[in-house]
């Protein structure tokens, strides 16, 4: 290192103490720093732009899944069919967003959506899937589900076990409930965007479902 070279003979003992002072700072803040980056996942760090496509407005008919057992778990997740999933902006990647859902004419409610890679596409092709936080008295397959995501939660991860995976998803559904609450999120209940979903009926979905943001 260049600075061994330099003779420090003559300089006073205080100046020398706030130089190895100044170094061990600058070497601890180097390591967190380095530490920070490293802990950072690819995922996230290609999420950060999917922020620019927020809020984001989609409808479409409630398909059928792969049955993998979500209702089982207490999570039931209503699928959205391709003609949505193809709509998403490129920069909205995968992993867990929160926002507010309605079902066909219904009531609004706050939502958890994970964005992920669907299995029946062999992982080549995002799906859509989101749990209403609300008890619905039956399945909705068929009827017109309007969505806004509003904001992120987390990269998709994979887990140990179902309970880690069941609290993953309690902590995300908490997150979102209260999220929700901040004034900027409160106010896109009152969208036209969801008042005009009670226009819509599965007979639209053709069309309704290409209705997104700019509506
Ligand atoms: P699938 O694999 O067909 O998506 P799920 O086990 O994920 O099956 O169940 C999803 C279905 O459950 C939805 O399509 C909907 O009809 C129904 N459902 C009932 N309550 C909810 C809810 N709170 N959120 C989402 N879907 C719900
Ligand atoms: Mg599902």
């Amino acid at each position: 290192m260049r600075l061994a070279a330099v003779s420090l003979a003559g300089v006073p003992g205080e100046v020398l103490q706030l130089l190895r002072f100044n170094f061990t700072n600058l070497e601890l803040t180097t390591q967190r720093l380095k530490r920070q980056l490293g802990s950072r996942t690819d995922s996230d760090i290609r999420t950060e732009p999917a922020m620019k496509s927020l809020p984001f407005f989609c409808r479409g008919e409630v398909i059928r899944g792969f049955g993998r057992g979500s209702k089982e778990l207490g999570i039931p997740t209503a699928n959205f069919p391709d003609s949505v999933v193809d709509n998403l902006p490129a920069d909205i990647s995968t992993g867990i967003y929160y926002g507010w859902a309605c079902v066909g004419n219904g009531d609004l409610h706050k939502m958890v959506m994970s964005i992920g890679w669907n299995p029946y596409y062999k992982n080549t092709k995002k799906s859509m899937e989101t749990h209403v936080i609300h008890t619905f008295k039956e399945d909705f397959y068929g009827e017109i589900l309007s969505v806004v995501m509003v904001g992120y939660i987390r990269p998709e991860r994979s887990y140990d076990s179902l309970e880690a995976l069941i609290a993953a998803i309690n902590n995300d559904i908490e997150e979102a409930k209260v999220n929700l609450e901040l004034p900027e999120h409160l106010k896109l209940r009152e969208d036209n965007f969801f008042t005009s979903a009670s226009t819509s009926s599965p007979a639209t979905a053709s069309t309704s479902q290409t209705i997104i943001n700019g509506h």
